[in-house]
């Protein structure tokens, strides 16, 4: 690929929406008809629903094959070939990668690819990885612990085959690898929001090194929807002294998404390789136009050792109006992932998402990075309590920072707070990802 050329496969990336629309459509059924005739799984759950792959002929059909959830993969996982279990589409032998999701919400579930689906894996990063400006020239560094988890693997593969420099920076700690960063002048690198942040502070605090001062000149953020969140991005954007670019991903998806470097507000679905469509959380009505909010159901097209077709994520994302100033017919979602369906909670008859909270929250200079919101049941009535950290200075401006900060909550979640104020440095720091949202209510 000319270095120059803004796309990493500039037929699929601008091909006209009607036949990206076809060849999508083409690669859904030819994926549906894989997993029918090789996962005992598919099969049984298609013949359930009365479906043989040759049904499917037009869009309207694509919505009558079976939506897969993630306790149905486990179910599927229970059964045999072991570890992975029916949804397992190729003989054990030609498995040549696992991976697990982390299992926060209980059993893991196990992830099988073939040496063709690694290879995919790595094509996907790197249309993330030239979108976001990645070329030869680059030192990628990788502040990752290369575990079970898929996390930025594919980053490391996909550097290595844009010819970038790839420096693994595996079990340092993070002290070491910023010094790692330093002395070896890496242009780039990658890692969840969370940890971007709590690098730049180990810097600052621990070594006295100014991060904005090393020579990262892009960073790409997967793990939390922080980097599509302004007031986040701007903050690791000025840690930093780098452009931020914000990737979705999963373990049972892949490499779905990715922000360009127009950084446009959203990012793009990798619609050559990925199906999205989005349903609306009551009805589920499909969603097509702009401007509605649903969540995503998602097919990956050409991952076959264990396929995820139609696969109900969870994430809340909407189309964006307008196609985007670098010239992929690629669509935008808006805002990135804008949440979990399973995090979006009523409070006070109220829809609240924890994204809007950090929006607000991370847009105070006042504020240090870190906060915490929970909300409890107290008598017949909710009450959110939402501690912060106050940056050292602004102490003598606490009243008016307080004030203004419960009118831009206010504002833009339609709900008051409870505001605490913590010492600096005493709340919890996370390592990777956060969870600074907690419902006491679900415990009751
Ligand atoms: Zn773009």
């Amino acid at each position: 690929m000319p270095e120059t050329s803004p796309y990493w496969n500039p037929y699929l990336e601008t091909l006209e929406p009607e036949r990206l629309r076809d060849l999508q459509l083409a690669k859904f059924r030819r994926i549906v008809a894989w997993a029918y005739e090789r996962s005992p799984y598919y099969c049984e759950l298609y013949r359930q629903a009365g479906l043989e792959p040759g049904d499917i002929r037009s869009w309207d059909d694509v919505r009558k094959v079976p939506k897969v959830e993630k306790d149905m993969l486990k179910d599927a996982q229970a059964a045999e070939p072991f570890p992975y279990g029916s949804r397992l589409c190729v003989p054990l032998s030609e498995v040549s990668e696992f991976r697990q999701t982390s299992g926060t919400t209980g059993t893991p579930v196990y992830q099988a690819d073939t040496w063709q689906d690694w290879e995919w894996w790595a094509e996907a990063w790197s249309y993330i990885l030239w979108a976001q400006g990645y070329r030869a020239r680059d030192r990628v560094f990788i502040p990752f612990g290369y575990n079970i988890f898929v996390a930025f693997w594919a980053g490391h593969y996909a550097s290595e085959k844009l010819g970038c420099e790839v420096v693994p920076g595996g079990v340092l700690d993070t002290a070491s690898r910023i010094l790692k960063i330093k002395e070896l002048k890496a242009t780039a690198m990658m890692g969840t929001p969370t940890y971007m942040l709590n690098m730049a502070d180990v810097a600052r605090e621990r070594l006295g090194v100014d991060p904005a001062g090393l020579s990262i000149q892009r960073i790409t953020c997967a793990g939390e929807p922080g980097a599509s969140i302004p007031s986040t991005k701007k903050r690791m954007q000025e840690a930093w002294g780098a452009k931020v670019f914000d990737h979705a991903g999963a373990t049972e998806i892949g490499a779905w998404s990715f922000e360009c470097a127009e950084q446009p507000g959203g990012m793009h679905v990798n619609e050559g390789l990925f199906l999205v469509e989005i349903e609306d959380l009551n009805t589920g009505e499909l969603i097509e136009e702009p401007g509605r909010k649903g969540k995503m159901i998602i097919t990956a097209l050409d991952r076959l050792a264990q396929p995820c077709l139609r696969f109900d994520s969870k994430d809340i994302i909407e189309w964006a109006a307008e196609p985007c100033p670098c010239g992929r017919s690629y669509r935008l979602i808006k805002g990135g992932v804008q949440g979990r369906a399973d995090d979006i909670t009523k409070v006070k008859g109220v829809l609240l998402s924890p994204t809007a909270i950090e929006e607000v929250v991370r847009g105070f200079n006042e504020l240090a990075d870190e906060y915490e919101v929970s909300v409890e049941r107290i008598g017949d009535s909710d009450k959110i309590t939402l501690k912060i950290e106050l940056n050292p200075g602004a102490e003598d401006q606490e009243q008016q920072v307080l004030a203004r900060l419960k009118d831009e909550l206010r504002l833009k979640t339609n709900l008051g707070y409870v505001i605490e104020v913590h010492p600096v440095g005493s709340l919890q720091r996370w390592e990777v990802k956060a969870r600074r949202f907690k419902d006491l209510r679900r415990l009751h």
